[in-house]
């Protein structure tokens, strides 16, 4: 068989997440606290309580990160007494600056020429649930087809999400000709063998799941070349 088609997540596939978030959190979160000094009363741990507690209580916006956050930290503004439209734009500046600090990431070394070499013989998709526009970043160059869980109105582990990116990629491209590769067990191994197709998990957790036929643990993406040349079946 032949690999006709690759979707990739991207944070903690592509590049180590955790340090853009521990930036992130404090630094937009102070940035509105010296605007409004809203922190004493609501602290950065009660902040990310209520965003829990937002996504669960409004299933339609759940997939969508930045709309969670920017809902929250409106409610926070307003509750220090800050009037229209005052609270919007705080609102909306504090969340620009957290996208901009979302998008100070440091891929994987091995990830750009990993893409730029896999680019030129697969169509590419992203399918991230996350709020990185790959399109501000130099490695989207390398996609033909990015699909944010937000925008879409729909997030993995759905099988519609890998389809709609596979349909984007090729009218000819069966599932079972694509594979997936990505870090979470239930978002990306699981929920791309879901939806018919194989899955590439990078198990950075080192959980070491038992793998259902279709899907191969890898430890790294740097990996991923060894596994396509053995599914291809390359000499
Ligand atoms: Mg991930």
């Amino acid at each position: 068989m032949t690999i006709k088609a690759i979707t990739f997540d991207i944070d903690d596939t592509l590049w180590d997440n955790a340090p853009v978030m521990a930036r992130l959190e404090p630094a937009h979160y102070q940035w509105l606290d010296d605007q409004i000094h809203h922190a004493q009363r609501v602290p950065l741990d009660e902040y990310m309580r209520r965003r829990q507690a937002f996504s669960e209580a409004h299933p339609d916006v759940r997939g969508d990160h930045t709309e969670v956050r920017r809902r929250v930290l409106h409610q926070i503004v307003r509750e220090q007494g800050i009037e229209e439209p005052l609270a919007t734009q705080l609102t909306e500046r504090a969340i620009h600056y957290m996208l901009a600090l979302r998008h100070q990431i440091e891929p994987y070394e091995e990830s750009e020429a990993l893409l730029e070499t896999l680019s030129k013989r697969y169509p590419l998709a992203v399918i991230t649930n996350g709020n990185v526009d790959m399109r501000r970043l130099p490695l989207g160059r390398h996609f033909d087809a990015i699909f944010n869980a937000g925008e879409l109105g729909m997030s993995k582990p759905s099988p519609k999400v890998f389809h709609a990116a596979l349909a984007a990629l090729g009218d000819d491209i069966r599932p079972e000709d694509a594979i997936h590769v990505g870090d979470s067990w239930a978002h990306d191994a699981l929920a791309a063998h879901g939806a018919g197709m194989k899955a590439a998990w990078i198990d950075v957790h080192d959980q070491h799941h038992e793998c259902p036929e279709g899907v191969y643990r890898l430890n790294h993406v740097r990996e991923l070349p060894a596994l396509l040349a053995q599914l291809n079946g390359d000499a």
